[in-house]
């Protein structure tokens, strides 16, 4: 599979039926799996055979969906989650436990940062939050003995800054940890960090990747390039014998196939987030048109920021597919093809303008979603980032005037006639 064009792999990639099988990647709507002997069944349970035994577990409907999308990242492995949520949670706790620390890109996804700021700190690990922006030095200075991982997301989410992974992927492995870059807003089809030094990719797939608001879903991919065993006091987890499973230890067992091993059968049996194959089979329709759908919101959305920053009433517009922007630079280097459909901007009359823009839309809806074929709106100061302080939203990249427009696949004209007649209810 693994030579076909990104486009092809969108289509084909994951599953692959034999003589007389569905052509359409069946959902094994089953939770359980038959064996004839209870010998077969304790090889399972044992890791020393591969197999399905229970859906938390594996499901081969999800088992397909995941490959396809680790051949679209070019990964090693993968698996599905139920939510971009846990898919970020288990990435960080496969790889690191109480008295541990993150180092993370500040401005991340609102649920992200909760989760990050807060949970996992109840959990034990410790996040330190870092400027994008930040200089190497400075970067270089929030790592402490115990960091596990440094995180970020490719583009962030809402704040649209663009991630220069050289050179956080540059201190990660520095002080010889792997890099995590949720990739949720420029896909795989406009961006590939692991081209870029970074070691394992999160997705919410609930976003672009199923692309039409029907499921909620995430995904994590290895690119297997992260050497465990170079650092393993660090990570014993993976190095260590497991108890849990016969003593055996991740990285001897199966290689690059450690980390994705140990996820699913740790955090996935234990935690139990697992993407329902009804959901997986879903994603996967949206997968099979993602790099139709890409270029398309690519192109509304900069048409949409042009229109915005030539109106007389917009005080700011952030794209970062705009000539100008911050972040076009990096933009060009990392996505050249397009970045993703989102952009953000603020008007003259500040925080009460924008909202009253909003309430004047008729298609564009205000709904707490980006990414999919529908055009819509959020105000993240009183949605999303609501629980954050003032100051932690500037952090996060979130001015109190940010209207967050994911911009959809309908005519670009009838998008901007919606907001036209908005703008001028202001
Ligand atoms: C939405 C989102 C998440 C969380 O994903 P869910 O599927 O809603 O749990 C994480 N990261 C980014 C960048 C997101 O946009």
């Amino acid at each position: 599979m693994s030579n076909y064009k990104i486009e092809t792999k969108c289509i084909q990639s994951g599953y692959e039926p034999q003589n007389g099988e569905p052509r359409v990647l069946p959902i094994y709507q089953s939770t359980t799996f038959k064996y004839s002997t209870s010998d077969q069944m304790g090889r399972l349970f044992d890791l020393e055979d591969s197999g399905y035994f229970y859906t938390r577990l594996q499901n081969p409907t999800n088992d397909a969906v995941a490959a396809k999308i680790c051949d679209l990242e070019g990964g090693v492995a993968a698996m599905l989650t139920s939510s971009g949520q846990a898919a970020n949670f288990y990435a960080i706790m496969n790889i690191a436990e109480k008295g541990d620390h993150i180092v993370c890109a500040s401005a991340l996804y609102g649920g992200t940062y909760n989760l990050f700021a807060h949970t996992i700190k109840k959990m034990g690990v410790d996040a330190t939050f870092v400027d994008p922006d930040c200089s190497e030095e400075e970067l270089n200075a929030v790592f402490q003995e115990n960091t596990k991982a440094v995180f970020g997301e490719s583009i962030a989410n809402p704040a649209l800054v663009v991630l220069d992974f050289e050179k956080f992927a540059e201190a990660a492995h520095a002080h010889g940890v792997p890099f995590i870059v949720d990739n949720t807003f420029a896909t795989p089809i406009n961006c590939r960090p692991f081209e870029w030094g970074v070691d394992i990719i999160t997705h919410s797939t609930t976003k672009y990747m199923d692309g039409h608001a029907t499921c909620v879903g995430g995904a994590i991919v290895d690119s297997g390039n992260f050497d465990w065993e170079a650092h393993a006091e660090k990570f014993p987890g993976l190095t260590t014998p497991d108890e849990t499973y016969h003593g055996i230890i991740y990285t001897q067992k199966f290689g690059k196939g450690a980390y994705i091993t140990k996820a699913t059968s740790q955090l996935m049996r234990d935690l139990g987030s697992i993407q329902s194959p009804q959901n997986a089979f879903l994603l996967n329709l949206g997968l099979e048109t993602l790099h139709l759908r890409m270029p398309r919101h690519c192109e509304n959305a900069l048409t949409v920021a042009k229109y915005l920053q030539s109106h007389e009433k917009v005080a700011w517009v952030n794209y970062p597919g705009l000539e100008g922007d911050k972040y076009y630079d990096l933009a060009q280097k990392y996505m050249p093809n397009g970045t993703c459909g989102v952009l953000t901007f603020g008007l003259k009359g500040g925080r009460d303008a924008s909202v009253k823009m909003m309430d004047s839309l008729k298609m564009v809806a205000i709904v707490t979603h980006v990414a999919d074929a529908r055009s819509c709106v959020l105000h993240p100061a009183s949605h999303t980032h609501r629980q954050m302080n003032e100051q932690e939203l500037i952090e996060a990249g979130v001015q109190p005037d940010l209207i967050r427009f994911s911009v959809g696949l309908e005519n670009a004209e009838d998008i901007i006639a919606d907001v036209r007649q908005a703008l001028e209810q202001v």
